[in-house]
């Protein structure tokens, strides 16, 4: 990898703004991430580090990663480990903090890594690590593994990033206004902050805190959710809690209201501490209000950082043509004023570059002149990865109508999700059968950010095939857009908003079965994009509104405004519409009748 940039910290008193996550995408030589959202947090810190916010960032080590995947002839996934060292590469952060857990203490420590941005500006990520002398030998393995091991370790490990991640900062000397809990594993900051408030004070127990410390803790933090799958949130029994956190702060967090059918619930607790609460595009916001109703959940729809996902040819073009993109995204609307014809070759050097690495990895040749599908993403059984194959015989025809076709797969599944390894299996044995000389599909092995990056710059179309409402946004789909490539998806997530029919992409219509939004996807690609992918001259201005609509849109730079905005700063309560009511109600002169409508 790339050395870091070795230089000193900046002032960590000015920075207002701290950004939990359990996972970040820091580096692609980096295994700190296993899919969208650690890559989320990574291209937020970006787009932070370029517009120059005043933010910090905590997160784990994962000294051994998230993992490498094999797969066999059959599709057989196994994995290894990417164990890594930061005393390598990183700076250490010279402070180590104590937090006490599972009854003894465990000393926690920080690597530094610094994310850079245009100008210069430092958004420094505190990496807490536990491998520390003087640690029990199980506590040392505590930061090694991005979701492995039992909820024990699990919880064990949210423990670290929250109490460890709040008393780190504070000892670095970082007060930060603003907490972003970046989904609920960062949740125990909040219990963090309690302590930090009580003992700085006076030494008292956090079970002592009053309604005023908990609404002081509530008016510093904000918290994102991200998936509308109740399996998804965190949750452990309560007496895993009490053993893990000891007495004092589980019976706090028990009064606080964060257990949840008797468990201890990661999401209700970032819920009870925080002021301002969203999901990550504005159907799942709507969604997830109603999965908690006693809170007010708002939406601030994701992106990505165009600059990260944009190819090589593509940020030369836009270096050259739209000055100052890099700083600020929406100049990318500009990108009308590029003839479509240099867009479209300028992605066909994106595709041609995948090509020499579909032929690296396989000996595969495939020929740039053929339209090409990509699907890649973390298997899980609601995205439906088999979906594109419920028709054999009709995708077959299609592809002999259409004088070729080509199918680009890629994702991990979780080790521990049989369901999702068997998917991948089953695409394998489709393709086995498909392969025909019109019909060429391929699994590519260990989808990570590099390979994330070439399969969105090259292929055509990008297909999304979710069970609605499960998608909460995705992200692979803006990072096509940025790169020219339409998207063909289920209205789900961010899709909702970025689909103009045959602009920016197509819709796979809603049906109550499989089979039949089966038969939307295979209409859709027989009637409307085969057709245009033959008039290259209109496809190319489908290319151009890609990046031109949703490039401008659907990047982090937006995003991070919006959270700086809506939730980091919110303007005082003029948003108010209740007062406003109150006042229209109460007409200053009664004997006035209604005006006619003009
Ligand atoms: C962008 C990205 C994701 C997230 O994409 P989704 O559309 O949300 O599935 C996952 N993994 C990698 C490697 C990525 O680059």
């Amino acid at each position: 990898m790339s050395q870091p940039v070795q230089t000193a910290s900046p002032d960590l008193s000015q920075r207002s703004i701290a950004y939990f996550s359990m996972e970040i995408a820091l580096s692609p030589a980096l295994p700190t991430y296993s899919g969208g959202l650690g890559v989320l947090a990574g291209d937020t810190l970006r787009s932070a580090a370029d517009t120059a916010a005043p933010m910090v960032a905590v997160s784990l080590v994962h000294r051994r990663g998230y993992f490498r995947q094999h797969l066999d002839a059959a599709g057989q996934q196994t994995e290894t480990d990417v164990p890594w060292s930061p005393e390598e590469t990183l700076p250490g952060a010279n402070q180590t903090v104590i937090i006490h857990m599972n009854g003894r203490d465990v000393i926690v420590r920080a690597w530094r890594f610094d994310v850079v941005g245009v100008t210069g500006h430092i958004i420094p990520v505190f990496l807490l690590d536990t491998d520390v002398d003087g640690n029990d030998s199980w506590d040392r393995h505590l930061t090694d593994y991005l979701y492995g091991g039992d909820t024990f370790y699990r919880l064990c490990q949210e423990t670290i990033l929250g109490l460890g991640g709040i008393h780190l900062l504070h000892a670095l000397g970082c007060r930060p206004d603003v907490h972003h809990m970046n989904e609920g594993h960062a949740a125990l900051l909040s219990i963090g902050l309690l302590e930090e408030r009580l003992g700085n004070l006076n030494g008292r127990p956090v079970s002592t805190a009053s309604d005023a410390d908990f609404d002081f803790v509530r008016q510093q933090s904000v918290f994102t959710t991200h998936t509308p799958v109740p399996a998804g949130h965190d949750q452990f029994g309560r007496d895993q809690m009490y053993q893990v956190l000891g007495h004092d702060r589980a019976s706090t967090i028990e009064r606080s209201g964060a257990l949840h059918n008797g468990l201890f619930n990661m999401t209700y607790l970032a819920l009870r501490f925080s002021r301002f609460v969203n999901g990550v595009a504005m159907q799942h916001g709507k969604v997830s209000q109603h999965m908690f109703p006693g809170y007010a959940v708002h939406s601030i729809t994701n992106g990505v950082h165009a600059a990260t996902w944009l190819s090589t040819p593509f940020q030369a073009l836009f270096d050259h043509e739209i000055p100052s993109w890099r700083t600020d995204n929406q100049y990318l609307r500009s990108v009308y004023g590029i003839t479509p014809q240099q867009i479209q070759e300028t992605h066909r050097i994106g595709k041609q570059a995948l090509f020499d690495v579909v032929q690296q990895r396989t000996g595969q040749q495939f020929d740039p002149n053929i339209l090409t599908l990509g699907f890649a993403r973390r298997v899980a059984t609601y995205k439906r990865a088999t979906l594109l194959f419920s028709d054999p015989a009709r995708l077959t025809a299609i592809a002999e109508k259409m004088g070729g076709l080509q199918i680009l797969f890629a994702g991990k599944a979780h080790p521990a999700d049989q369901g999702g390894k068997a998917l991948i299996r089953e695409v394998f044995e489709a393709a086995a059968h498909l392969n025909s000389s019109a019909l060429k599909i391929i699994y590519l092995e260990n989808y990570d950010w590099a390979l994330g990056q070439q399969l969105t710059q090259g292929v055509d179309v990008w297909i999304n095939t979710p069970q609605r409402p499960y998608e909460a946004s995705g992200t692979s789909g803006m990072k096509a857009a940025l790169n020219g490539v339409p998207s063909l998806s289920t209205l789900d997530g961010w899709w909702i908003e970025g689909c103009a029919e045959n602009v920016t992409g197509w819709a796979i219509d809603d049906h109550e079965t499989i089979a039949e939004e089966a038969a939307s996807l295979y209409s859709k690609l027989e009637s409307a994009i085969a057709p245009l992918y033959k008039d290259q001259t209109a496809w190319a201005r489908v290319q151009q509104h890609c990046i031109a609509m949703n490039g401008t849109f659907f990047n982090t730079h937006r995003m991070l405004a919006q959270y700086i905005g809506n939730a980091y700063l919110p303007p005082a309560e003029v948003g108010d519409l209740s007062q406003l009511e109150e006042f229209t109600q109460q007409p200053t002169n009664p004997t006035v009748s209604e005006p006619a409508m003009a």
